[in-house]
């Protein structure tokens, strides 16, 4: 075993204090006192550590953190980028208060990302207990709305990443551990018909039914989908007309795109702004909501893991990839052309369940992995 790696699991219980301290901190995304405590406390937390530390008010979330070690130093940040929020309510720790069991702490959060938070915060410390911090720009930012969709965050992730030369997502492996090397993308949207109501039995000519025009939209959509190359196009709710005996003069559909490549990603949503009314005097409107491109295993991912693998290798730990199709802050940092790594934080399983948990020799590991990656790390030219 590598001198790193043993004096990592030397500090296991160190990382195991720092995360229950952090999971004690309840942070519902809804909750922004609740929130603003722990912001509160990983600015101490990040201060302790020599970083500086911007602290960036939201006024319907959690305030945000923008910490930066060796600002001045050359080169382009390695930008580790988290979030504080859970998606549990306050009360949730005293159902389930944190407990260990079989090698893994249960809790709320501890998984998604509190473990992650600490993996990095332990990795900085190891660097400078050791005298091994190198003169490059580090940056950490800290939102705070991750669990609904990164509004009131977006921005800041986007211009930070353009700034940076690798963002490192320190959302949780997989249940096996693997690091993320793709995240599907993901974007919605809304279908409004509107149609002319008139009476079924007295005059049905003069009606134009939308809900029949939503069921032409519906099978426009569904033959979309692409599933063999990752792409779904669910119609997830629909709904039209308001009594028994009119032609509906409305009628709505959601639905619901992911998308594995980005070439994937604007075929449908071309496709889906392209659609027009098959009904004489029909009228369609879209709303596009959230949108995330896919964080795409492409020929940069490949090369970034790459890197990643021979570094952990160099210190005895073995790294797999693996993807999800749930999106993270992942799919917004690499939307920019940033190379980004995902999945860097300890191995968890049960994210958003009631079993949630991290596996404890894990957190160790992926701090090894961590303090090396800030020693070696060759930024693309
Ligand atoms: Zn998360």
């Amino acid at each position: 075993m590598s001198d790193l790696l043993a004096y990592c699991q030397d500090r296991t219980d160190e990382m195991v204090d720092l995360l229950r301290a952090c999971a004690e901190y309840e942070t519902f995304t809804a909750d922004k006192p609740a929130v603003d405590q722990f912001v509160s406390f990983l600015a101490g937390q990040l201060r302790d550590r020599g970083a500086v530390v911007e602290r960036i008010p939201r006024r319907e979330v959690g305030d945000l953190l923008l910490a930066k070690w060796n600002a001045g130093a050359p080169g382009r940040p390695i930008t580790y980028v988290g979030h504080m929020d859970t998606v549990w309510p306050a009360g949730t720790l005293a159902e389930r208060p944190l407990r260990v069991e079989g090698g893994r702490l249960y809790g709320p959060g501890v998984a998604d990302m509190k473990g992650g938070i600490v993996v990095m915060l332990s990795a900085i410390r190891a660097l400078q207990e050791r005298g091994e911090m190198p003169d490059r720009p580090i940056w950490a930012l800290l939102t705070s709305d991750e669990e609904t969709g990164s509004a009131h965050s977006r921005e800041l992730i986007l211009k930070v990443a353009r700034q940076s030369g690798l963002c490192v997502i320190i959302e949780p492996a997989t249940a096996e551990g693997a690091v993320k090397t793709w995240r599907k993308g993901a974007a919605d949207c809304r279908l409004l018909v509107t149609g002319r109501a008139s009476h079924a039995g007295a005059a049905p000519e003069a009606g134009i039914n939308a809900v029949v025009e939503l069921a032409h939209q519906i099978l426009k959509l569904n033959a979309l989908n692409d599933l063999r190359n990752g792409t779904s196009v669910t119609v997830t709710m629909a709904r039209g007309g308001y009594t028994n005996n009119v032609v509906p003069e409305s009628a709505e559909a959601y639905i619901d795109m992911r998308f594995l490549k980005r070439a994937e990603a604007e075929r449908v949503q071309e496709a889906v702004t392209a659609l027009y009314p098959l009904l004489p005097g029909a009228q369609l409107e879209i709303i596009f909501g959230d949108n995330r491109p896919p964080l795409e295993r492409d020929e940069r991912m490949r090369a970034t893991y790459a890197q990643l693998v021979r570094i952990a290798d160099g210190i005895g730990v073995t790294l797999r990839e693996d993807g999800t199709g749930g999106v993270s802050d992942g799919n917004l940092t690499a939307s920019v052309g940033t190379p980004t790594l995902d999945g860097m934080g300890p191995t968890g399983e049960g994210l958003h369940a009631v079993d949630e948990n991290v596996l404890i020799s894990s957190l160790p590991e992926r701090m090894a992995v961590h303090v090396a990656l800030i020693q070696q790390w060759v930024m693309e030219s």
